[in-house]
């Protein structure tokens, strides 16, 4: 499903040119659920972002459901990041201007007409097993940090995607709202999605299958029996 060979991404700033991914490989399989762990400016967002094709490479090759991203144009990229893929991100990335309902609708926006409308159609049952069905018409700063992040995984689900990458999700969240929203998740792998969660907390590591563990840009598998 996911395989990345020898991908390296680096920044320069400056003078400066740090090396924030150096990965000779990492693979992962239709339907599983991994916990991304380590230090704060590990890599671990990078990853993800490359994963989700929100982010380019330097170098290497990222291989999703057969298609090799970097052989994929900046269309056709976006085009298979809106059929394949939920992004989560830690701060919500809400648009504050736009009501509740209109945020979770945004990656519906460039599917053809039919699909939308039916999409559209979807958004009260998939609200109401998120909670937030008396939300739809408030906008983001009307709601809780907890409802913030259930829209944001609205939005992410929103497309039916096979893959859900999570950046942080419970990094801004109570205890309460962590575990409802770990509880989301696992309730997706259980419906077969794969499911890649950065996270910082052992709990939330603990509930999934496999960890890998993230430092100065390279990674080492963990939790292994
Ligand atoms: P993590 O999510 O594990 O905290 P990141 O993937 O955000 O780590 O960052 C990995 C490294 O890349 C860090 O050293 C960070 O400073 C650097 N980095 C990340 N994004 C940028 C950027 N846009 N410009 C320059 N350096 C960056
Ligand atoms: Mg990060």
């Amino acid at each position: 499903m996911i395989d990345l060979t020898n991908v390296k991404k680096t920044y320069q700033t400056g003078e400066a040119v740090c090396t924030a991914l150096d990965l000779p490989h990492f693979h992962c399989d239709q339907g599983e659920l991994i916990a991304i762990i380590g230090e704060s400016g590990s890599g671990k967002t990078t990853l993800l972002r490359i994963l989700g094709l929100l982010d380019q490479f330097d170098k290497g090759s990222y291989q999703i459901k057969h298609l090799k991203a970097e052989d994929l144009n900046n269309k056709q990229q976006a085009q298979l990041r809106n059929q394949t893929i939920g992004f989560v991100l830690q701060h919500f990335g809400l648009i504050h201007d736009y009501t509740v309902k209109e945020n979770i609708l945004m990656p519906t926006k460039y599917l053809p007409r039919k699909i939308r409308k039916a999409k559209a159609l979807k958004l009260q049952a998939l609200c109401l097993s998120l909670n937030i069905q008396d939300q739809l018409k408030k906008y983001p700063n009307q709601l809780s940090r907890g409802q913030q992040q259930r829209v944001a995984i609205a939005r992410a689900l929103i497309n039916e995607p096979d893959i859900l990458l999570a950046d942080e999700p419970t990094g801004n969240l109570d205890s309460l709202n962590s575990q409802i929203v770990l509880d989301i998740l696992l309730a997706e792998h259980r419906k077969g999605k794969t499911v890649i969660i950065v996270t910082h907390e052992q709990s939330i590591a603990d509930a999934c299958d496999r960890q890998v563990l993230m430092r100065d840009g390279k990674l080492s598998e963990e939790g292994m029996p």
